[in-house]
C-alpha cells in the first residue's frame, strides 16, 4: 500500500435524485436526496484510502457546519487531515448536484468564496513521505509553485494532475505531472469530437505525461509519449445510480493500479471496473470489497 498525497478541493454536496431533468422554471419533486462529503480531491482520497493506501487530504477547510460535515466524513476514512490549513470566516465549498435518473447524468451548481490552497501550505509538507502525488489541476499560480517545489528537490515519486477545466496557465504545467487526467467533457468543449484527435493536439503541451482521457459510458483511453494507445471499456453496473464522482473514482483506480507498477493497460481496466462499480452504487463506501 501507498502513502498519496491528495491536493485539492473538499465540499459539501447537496445531492438529488430527480426522474427526469427540470426545465428551466419548473419546480419539482426529488426521489431523493442526500447531503455528503464531495469535491474532487477530497473524493478520490476518500476512495484509495477505501483501498487501504495511506492517504494525506491537503486543502484548505472552513470553520462553518459543514465543515464539520466534511471533517468527519474524511477522519471516518481514516484520512489525515493535519496539513489542511483552517480558514475562519469562510463559508465552506457547496455543490448542489441534480442527478437524473432518466440519462444517468449529474448536473452540478457550485459556490465558493473559500480561499485556495497557497504554495506555503504544500512547503510544509515532507515530500519524502509519499509514493505519489495527485492534484487537482485548480489555482494555476500555486499550483505551478507546488509542482516546482517537487521539481526542485528532485521528487522522483509520480505525480498525476487531474485537468478537469480550462484554466489560465494550466497547460504549461502539465509537462511537469507524470498523469494528466481529462474527463469527456473538457475534450468536447475544446471542440475535438474524439479522445485521439485531443490528444494528437495537446501532445507537444504535455511532454513525456502519459495523457488518459475519460469517456463515460464509453470507458476510457490512455496516450503514451510514444504514440502507443490503449483503451479500455466501460463496466457497466446492472443499474445507473449515481454518476457523481465517477472521474474522481476512476483517477483513485488508476492511480491504485500504476502505484501498484501495474501496466498502463491493466491500471486503465482496472480504474474503469472501479468506477463502473462507482456508478452502481449511491457514495464511496465498500467500492474495495468485490475487487
Ligand atoms: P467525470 O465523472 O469526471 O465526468 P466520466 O463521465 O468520463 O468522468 O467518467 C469517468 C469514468 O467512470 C469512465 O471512464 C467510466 O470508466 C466510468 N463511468 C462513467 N459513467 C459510466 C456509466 N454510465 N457506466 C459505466 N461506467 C461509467
Amino acid at each position: 500500500m501507498a502513502a498519496i498525497l491528495c491536493t485539492g478541493n473538499a465540499t459539501l454536496d447537496i445531492v438529488h435524485t430527480v426522474a427526469q431533468y427540470p426545465a428551466e422554471d419548473e419546480e419539482l419533486r426529488a426521489l431523493a436526496q442526500r447531503v455528503a462529503r464531495g469535491g474532487n480531491a477530497a473524493n478520490t482520497a476518500a476512495v484509495l484510502a477505501g483501498l487501504g493506501h495511506a492517504v494525506t487530504f491537503l486543502g484548505t477547510l472552513a470553520d462553518d457546519p459543514p465543515a464539520g460535515i466534511i471533517r468527519a466524513d474524511l477522519k471516518r476514512r481514516g484520512i489525515h487531515l493535519d496539513a489542511c490549513p483552517l480558514v475562519t470566516g469562510s463559508a465552506s465549498p457547496l455543490s448542489c448536484i441534480t442527478v437524473s435518473r432518466e440519462r444517468g447524468t449529474r448536473t452540478i451548481v457550485h459556490h465558493r468564496d473559500l480561499p485556495e490552497l497557497g504554495a506555503a501550505d504544500f512547503r510544509a509538507l515532507d515530500p519524502a513521505a509519499f509514493d505519489w502525488f495527485h492534484f487537482e489541476g485548480r489555482n494555476v499560480p500555486a499550483l505551478g509553485e507546488m509542482l516546482k517545489t517537487l521539481h526542485r528537490a528532485r521528487v522522483d515519486q509520480p505525480i498525476s494532475l487531474e485537468m478537469e477545466k480550462d484554466r489560465a496557465g494550466l497547460e504549461a504545467l502539465l509537462p511537469l505531472a507524470d498523469v494528466v487526467i481529462v474527463p469527456r467533457a473538457l475534450v468536447r468543449q475544446r471542440g475535438f469530437a474524439t479522445a485521439e484527435a485531443f490528444a494528437a493536439a495537446l501532445r507537444p503541451a504535455l511532454g513525456d505525461a502519459l495523457l488518459v482521457v475519460t469517456w463515460g459510458e464509453a470507458g476510457a483511453f490512455a496516450f503514451l509519449p510514444d504514440g502507443t494507445r490503449h483503451t479500455a471499456p466501460a463496466f457497466p453496473p446492472p443499474r445507473v445510480v449515481d454518476t457523481v464522482g465517477a472521474g474522481d473514482t476512476f483517477i483513485a483506480g488508476l492511480i491504485d493500479a500504476l502505484a501498484a507498477g501495474r501496466p498502463v493497460p491493466l491500471a486503465l481496466e482496472a480504474a474503469c471496473r472501479l468506477a463502473g462499480r462507482k456508478v452502481g452504487q449511491e457514495g464511496f463506501d465498500h467500492l474495495a470489497d468485490t475487487v
